[in-house]
């Protein structure tokens, strides 16, 4: 049993700290939202009312916090967990945020004398809740043997990706490849019925064909072929088109950075943009079939 602060108790946040408390840990939890502490108190945690508190009197402190900004302030704050947190304690940041926040963030850690790894996942809130998550890890490998532990309780695959950031950097690549995937099926799938073919008859053909994709296979964007994907069910999330449009923009400012040359991840980031500005960023990114089509 691990004394474990838990800060961020939202979509994901609540649910991956239930999963601790089921693995035996005691889970010292902290929210901006009245509603989120209450809901880990009812979890059978524990709720304070400041970072400080939250962390004084833990081993290992997770953060699942929607920015970098966010991110730098909650650990680097005059009252955050740097100052607070007991000497020894390890860190995890399982936010989605920017590489360059998450390495400057990850270094302050270590000029502090604490452990600290980059630890965002996939699976969204259905793997959260039920333990799937899949966790991409940045760190030393010190730091990720101290951390796998403690992601194990919530995770079904977890991946030391490198140095610090590099579970970020995983994070975004795979995203931006995900979201150039699911524009390329929805095209494919829009050409086809303009030229007559059916879906259920395309889906037959690239599936067991070079078109085979996770997009395609797992997550089709269009009703039938496959019953458990979003296309199913008026396109509900899954994975929203805000969050697609926000990991891209993280992708954009990494590509930026290092000055990478992927003219179709832009595309598709600028593809998700119009279509999340345009007021459809509650839809599930496969929606963008619809769009695509000009029916969205
Ligand atoms: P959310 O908005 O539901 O939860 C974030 C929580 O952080 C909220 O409860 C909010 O009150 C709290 N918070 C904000 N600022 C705070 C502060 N200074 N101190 C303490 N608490 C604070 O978001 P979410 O969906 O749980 O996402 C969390 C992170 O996980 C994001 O970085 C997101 O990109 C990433 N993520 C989300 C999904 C998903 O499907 N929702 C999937 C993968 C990754």
């Amino acid at each position: 049993m691990t004394n474990i602060a838990f800060i961020g108790l939202g979509n994901m946040g609540l649910p991956m700290a239930k999963n601790l408390l089921g693995a035996n840990h005691s889970v010292f939890g902290f929210d901006l939202s009245p509603d989120a502490r209450g809901a880990v108190v009812g979890a059978g945690g524990q709720a304070f009312s400041t970072v400080a508190e939250a962390v004084a009197d833990a081993d290992v402190v997770v953060t699942m916090l929607p920015s970098g900004v966010i991110v730098r302030s909650v650990y680097e704050g005059d009252e955050g967990i740097f100052a607070s947190a007991k000497a020894g304690a390890l860190m995890i940041d399982s936010s989605t945020i920017d590489v360059a926040t998450a390495r400057s963030v990850c270094a302050a850690a270590a000029d502090k004398g604490f452990d600290m790894v980059d630890a965002p996942v996939s699976g969204g809130v259905g793997g959260a809740a039920a333990g799937t998550l899949a966790f991409m890890v940045g760190g030393t490998a010190e730091a990720f043997g101290r951390a796998e532990g403690v992601l194990d309780p919530m995770g079904a695959k977890i991946v030391h990706c490198g140095d610090s950031g590099n579970g970020q950097a995983a994070k975004i690549c795979n995203n931006m490849l995900l979201a150039i995937s699911m524009i390329g099926v929805s095209e494919a799938f829009n050409l086809g019925k303009a030229l007559g073919l059916d879906d259920q008859t395309f889906y037959d053909v690239a599936a067991n064909a070079s078109g085979q994709c996770w997009s395609l296979t797992s997550y089709c964007p269009v009703p039938g072929p496959v019953p458990t994907s979003p296309a199913n069910n008026g396109y509900e999330p899954g994975f929203a088109t805000a969050l697609m449009h926000k990991d891209l923009g993280l992708a954009m400012e990494a590509v930026a950075g290092v000055g990478a040359n992927t003219p179709l991840g832009k595309h598709a980031a600028e593809i998700y943009a119009e279509m999340n500005d345009a007021g459809h960023g509650g839809v599930d990114f496969s929606g963008v079939i619809k769009r695509l089509a000009g029916e969205l």
